[in-house]
């Protein structure tokens, strides 16, 4: 397996990036102009968004905070219906009281729902984290399993929390489908499909297996900073020239940049712990924000 941006492939040797053409200039295919396309050239624009990403956020991570693949997959069963932020303010209190599936596995529920509360649905969670600690001594002596097969197995744990604990984790390839990867990958036309797994199928099939947790990582970091669900700042977005969807939101530069978010909007982040390589400001703890 060869490892980087997709070695080996004809059309990452494709025509240069984007790069440079600015936001809402330059986007004469873009948009409303925007053309059919055959197959072959939706698979080169697409790499050429990805390596546009990958200029853009050359930091992208999973905005959880973890120290281990325990702490991720518990982080990731907490992040349902809540931000990563409110997980990772939460998650050091918990770690400090269970910080093994055996330590969880023997918690006192309600213990537990008043340290997780603040993430929503706490009761559910508490019995799926317990769940899932028992499971864990029980089932895999203590240890997170690093296979999709037997982590779909664990308790509140389905294809999307287990491609998260395996790609970040345990360096499988992965592709993550939540709700900004599948909203951008359907503006961008990569596929129409809206179930998550089918998406990830189709996904799949137009980039290397070596992007496919890297290429999660961005995507989800341009939904969550300019190309939101309801406001997507299009004037601002590099990816403009590229992308069929401009013009959805705001298209003026200037109103535009005022919807940046994190980093890009002069804010701080998701996690508390950044990498070291991430240019914003770390994130408060909780009752600080
Ligand atoms: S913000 Fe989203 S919809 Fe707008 S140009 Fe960028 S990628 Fe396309």
């Amino acid at each position: 397996m060869t490892s980087g941006t997709g070695a080996g492939t004809a059309s990452e040797t494709g025509a240069g990036t984007a790069s440079g053409t600015g936001a809402g200039t330059g986007a004469a295919r873009s948009g409303a102009a925007w053309k059919p396309e055959s197959r072959l050239a939706m698979v080169r624009r697409a790499r050429r968004i990805n390596r546009e990403l990958a200029e853009l956020y050359p930091y992208a991570h999973p905005e959880l905070d973890f120290r281990n693949p325990f702490e991720l997959l518990v982080a990731t069963v907490l992040s349902a219906q809540t931000t990563d932020l409110r997980v990772n303010q939460t998650t050091p209190a918990l770690f400090a009281a269970y910080p093994t599936p055996e330590d969880m596995a023997a918690a006192v529920p309600e213990e537990m729902e008043e340290l997780i509360r603040p993430t929503g649905f706490f009761r559910a969670k508490t019995k799926s984290l317990i769940g899932l600690s028992v499971a864990l001594r029980d089932r895999f002596g203590g240890e997170v399993p690093g296979r999709l097969d037997d982590l779909v197995t664990l308790p509140g744990v389905g294809r999307k929390t287990a491609n998260v604990v395996l790609g970040n984790a345990f360096g499988v390839p992965g592709i993550t489908v939540d709700t900004h990867f599948g909203r951008l990958v359907r503006r961008w036309k990569w596929t129409e499909q809206e179930d998550p797994e089918k998406v990830e199928a189709e996904i799949a099939t137009i980039f290397p297996k070596s992007e496919w947790t890297m290429l999660s990582h961005r995507v989800v970091f341009h939904g969550r900073r300019i190309c939101h669900a309801r406001k997507p700042a299009c004037g601002a977005c590099p990816i403009a020239p590229l992308c069929p969807a401009y013009g959805e939101g705001e298209t003026d530069p200037e109103k535009a940049r005022k919807l940046l978010k994190y980093e890009m909007g002069g804010r701080p982040g998701q996690r508390l712990s950044p990498p070291a390589d991430y240019p914003g400001m770390p994130a408060p703890p909780l009752g600080a924000d």
